[in-house]
């Protein structure tokens, strides 16, 4: 079995990845934040470190994967308060879209998935520590922050400037209206304010509700103890999150938080950072609107090497909205899915074959190139390129049907490491007249960029039980049933 090795952004060198204890890798990653639709850059981080995860699986270790949820900070409370919901029913509403966007991504729940508002004693229990050890001082609207000249260690990850960190003049953090007494000084219990409403918990320094950085040391300290393999997230965490955590949790314990540190870069849109004002902001809806399917996306997601900006290309050289990048990916998928059906008939029979089948199989035949790709430095793109020079060397009609059979299980193996799933093939038949009328008045009503009525049409179409997919001529009608 390889060995996997990964970047470390604390000590900057790739490192081999060993537990701590036994054969389980144990790792936290930051989770989503549930006031809202996660976006494709978001599920850009999560999708590679489920890609991680299964990596680290099939090279044979086991591993204990948290995971949480963020569900009380300023936005989770002013979005409910601006839908007329509680922060429980709003937050659980995100939560469950969250969980079936990541199910339709096909990646792997976490082992334990713990929540910020359901851990407040384990919060208010570190608070205190840190009071007692005198690396945090309440001030005079009930809030309660770290001292960070009391960490010397202080920027250690993100190897900041100390001094710059004290005159603030690094122009990275910004004050808030608390009271503190170092700019750099943040939040681990925020004093209630009106705007809060009801969302606020009782604490030793009066009515309020924790920091957003005290939540994962909180949840890692709880689940995964003192000391841990390794933390997660996505680049935009290093400072001031991951920073933040590291100083709270060691100066509590006195103990190193975690071995290893594992960040993913950015998801760019046609070349810029997603936003809403700039209507490149796609979630997996949006994607599924357009006429893709989850696991195009999440081909796309994992096409570039997590250490190097990912630019998903919407729009093509015409401006239009015909997602590129996701056209690329199908045909890819077609590609494999071909190939995988010719070594399928080479082998006569096939079992069924799961991901548990992936992680014990030994012989991944000319695939095991492939798996390498992953554990060095889950390189995904050169993955991605063995798994087509394999593909290109073998000829599944030469082989006997127990080497083609060897090999379609490395596919699959390699697939599964990636946690790629093939399209299923398609029935192809003639759509009765009047859907295809209705087809050709959606692809007309996007020429025109008119999306309300292409996207009504489109959703009629599916009612009918036919897809249309975009293709790269155009489009094309495929039945449901
Ligand atoms: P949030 O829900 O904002 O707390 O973010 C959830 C995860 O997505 C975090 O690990 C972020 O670092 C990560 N993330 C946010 N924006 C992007 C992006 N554009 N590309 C990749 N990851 C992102
Ligand atoms: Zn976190």
């Amino acid at each position: 079995m390889p060995e996997m090795r990964l970047f470390d952004t604390l000590s900057r060198e790739i490192r081999e990845l060993k537990p701590r204890e036994g054969d389980t890798y144990r790792f936290y990653c930051c989770g989503p934040t549930v006031y809202g639709p996660a976006h494709i850059g978001n599920f850009r981080t999560f999708v590679l470190q489920d890609v991680f995860r299964r990596t680290l699986e099939i090279c044979g270790l086991k591993t204990f994967h948290v995971r949480n949820l963020t569900d009380v900070d300023d936005k989770t409370i002013r979005d409910s308060q601006a839908a007329g919901k509680t922060l429980t029913d709003f937050t659980e509403y995100w939560t469950k879209k969250f969980h079936k966007d990541c199910d339709s991504l096909n990646n792997l729940p976490p082992h334990k998935e713990p929540s910020a508002v359901g851990h407040i004693p384990q919060q208010v229990a570190m608070i205190e520590e840190l009071v007692e050890k005198g690396h945090a001082y309440r001030s005079d609207d009930g809030s309660v922050y770290f001292s960070v000249s009391s960490f010397p260690t202080y920027g250690k990850l993100s190897r900041l400037d100390q001094r710059e960190l004290k005159t603030g003049a690094s122009g990275a953090i910004t004050d808030d209206e608390y009271e503190k007494d170092s700019v750099a000084d943040f939040a681990l219990w925020k004093g209630r304010r009106e705007e809060d409403g009801e969302n606020y918990w009782e604490s030793p320094w009066g009515q309020g509700r924790p920091g957003w950085h005290l939540e994962c040391s909180a949840m890692c300290r709880e689940y995964l103890g003192e000391s841990f393999d390794l933390h997660s997230g996505g680049v935009d965490l290093v400072f001031p999150h991951h920073e933040n955590e590291i100083a709270q949790s060691e100066a509590c314990t006195g103990a190193s938080m975690a071995d290893h540190w594992f960040h993913t870069t950015h998801l760019l849109v046609d070349g810029g950072k997603m936003s809403k004002s700039a209507k490149n902001f796609y979630t997996l809806a949006d994607i599924e609107k357009a006429g893709f399917t989850a696991s195009e996306l999440r081909y796309v997601l994992i096409s570039a090497h997590y250490r190097q900006p990912l630019n998903f290309v919407a729009r093509d050289a015409e401006g239009n909205e015909s997602f590129p990048a996701l056209q690329g990916a199908r045909q890819a998928l077609q590609r494999i899915a071909k190939f995988e059906k010719s070594l399928k008939d080479a082998a006569g029979e096939t079992p069924e074959f799961s991901y548990e089948d992936a992680i014990s199989l030994t012989d991944r035949g000319s695939f095991e190139d492939a798996i390498q790709a992953l554990a060095d430095d889950l390189n995904t793109p050169e993955a991605f390129g063995r798994i087509f020079s394999a593909m290109k060397a073998i000829k599944p009609g030469d082989l006997k049907p127990e080497e083609a059979l060897r090999e379609w299980k490395g596919l699959h193996t390699a697939l599964e490491a990636m946690g790629i799933e093939l399209p299923a093939e398609e029935e192809k038949s003639e759509a009765p007249p009047e859907i295809a009328e209705k087809a050709e008045q959606r692809w007309k009503a996007k020429q025109d960029k008119d999306w309300a009525t292409a996207d009504r049409l489109r959703d009629e179409v599916l009612e009918a039980g036919w897809e249309i997919k975009d293709t790269k001529e155009g489009y094309e009608l495929c039945s449901k049933n």
